[in-house]
């Protein structure tokens, strides 16, 4: 795969430069690299070959300006990424090598932009149009509620997503079933078309058969000749025993399928953890708020509570329970890997709404040998 390099890292200089500090920056590194001073070491040679490559370029008014132009079009939104690779990811490793944001761009959702801008300087292999060979599937990322227990205890939850996948009528060709194909007009076979000035062609692919150089008699009906079909996909995803929200896993080939017998995409999920009605989260313990009577507090009792088990456990409260006191049940609270926290059950203490006369009165004599008065 060719390498499209930034000229302006490669030299060191902001894009910013004057043609004089470019010519400065070259100097300096060709002194350093130049493969009659470092004989011995061979990277020392490659070094210097992209040296002299950008100053070819930045050290020309004209094409340096060509080449800003190009820049700014997005032809670097490759940068980085293996030819093909379609991450739905955003902002991930595009343009990481460039102060220019280029998530959103997409030729057309073709890869091999490093190979395309690579032949425009004939810095590398000949390239520019689709990858005839396997292609990687898309990265597909979501995110994905999940019930508090089974984000607690671990469990199976499925998912249905939309991918795009090679098409299943035509299999990524894009010819409909019968039809043959024929050297594509636009480009005459060659898969790119060039545009441009001044005896500096810029080539991009051909926006007619898609970079392919041929293009069938009559297109696929399912996609229309796009090669590529948006499907629903149902995946089961396991969580994991422990994981929160912001929590996230990536499922290796579960992504989208990839073209002519190419890898699958990853699937990255990000969990988002839903509020139980019953249990709170700290860290690997649990909260389990119960209310209990005033009686139940002032003279003592004992409360059944069901762990994340599903375990009932008996929680003896001693006379004189404060509202808001905690009681710790060990290891019953969210494992993780060997460690496992515990269940914490808070009890509330709350006031009966209606008494009966005889439950009145003895609630007022009560008061009143506080010295309360009513
Ligand atoms: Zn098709
Ligand atoms: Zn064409």
């Amino acid at each position: 795969m060719a390498q499209s390099k930034d000229f302006y890292a490669v030299l060191g200089v902001p894009s910013s430069a004057t043609q004089d500090e470019i010519k400065k920056a070259f100097r300096k590194l060709a002194k350093k690299y130049h493969p009659d001073a470092n004989s011995s070491d061979p990277k020392a040679a490659e070094r210097f070959k992209d040296i002299s490559e950008a100053n070819n370029v930045l050290g020309d008014p004209a094409k340096r300006k060509q080449y800003d132009d190009m820049r700014r079009l997005g032809a670097f939104a490759g940068f980085g990424g293996a030819p093909g690779s379609r991450s739905s990811s955003r902002g991930s490793s595009a343009g990481s090598n460039s102060n220019v944001n280029f998530q959103d761009f997409d030729i057309g959702g073709l890869g091999g932009l490093g190979d395309l801008f690579g032949s425009i300087f004939g810095g590398g292999t000949r390239g520019g149009s689709r990858p005839s060979g396997p292609q990687r599937g898309q990265n597909i990322e979501t995110s994905l509620d999940i019930p508090f227990r089974t984000a607690a205890r671990g469990g199976k939850v499925p998912i249905e997503l939309e991918v795009n996948e090679e098409c299943p009528t035509c299999r990524g060709t894009g010819a409909a079933p019968g039809a043959s194909v024929k050297i594509c007009p636009e480009c005459s076979g060659r898969g790119v078309v060039s545009f441009g000035q001044g005896g500096f062609a810029v080539n991009r692919p051909c926006p007619v058969c898609l970079g392919r150089g041929q293009v069938p008699t009559q297109p696929c009906p399912t996609c229309h000749g796009a090669g590529e079909a948006r499907t629903r996909k149902k995946v089961i995803i396991t969580v994991p025993a422990g994981v929160d929200s912001g929590s996230k896993i990536r499922l290796k080939g579960q992504g989208g399928k990839g073209s002519a017998n190419g890898p699958s995409g990853d699937l990255l999920i990000t969990f988002n953890v839903l509020p139980d009605k019953f249990y709170q989260r700290e860290g690997l313990d649990v909260i389990a708020t119960i209310p209990i009577n005033i009686a139940q507090a002032t003279l003592g009792s004992k409360v059944s509570v069901t762990t994340l088990d599903g375990k009932k456990v008996l929680i003896r409260i001693p006379a004189g329970t404060p509202s808001g006191k905690r009681f710790r049940v060990r290891n019953q609270g969210i494992p993780k890997g060997t460690e496992r926290g515990d269940m914490i059950v808070e009890v509330r203490i709350e006031a009966p709404a209606k008494l009966s006369e005889e439950q009145e009165r003895m609630m007022r004599e009560f008061a009143a040998a506080g010295g309360m008065k009513y």
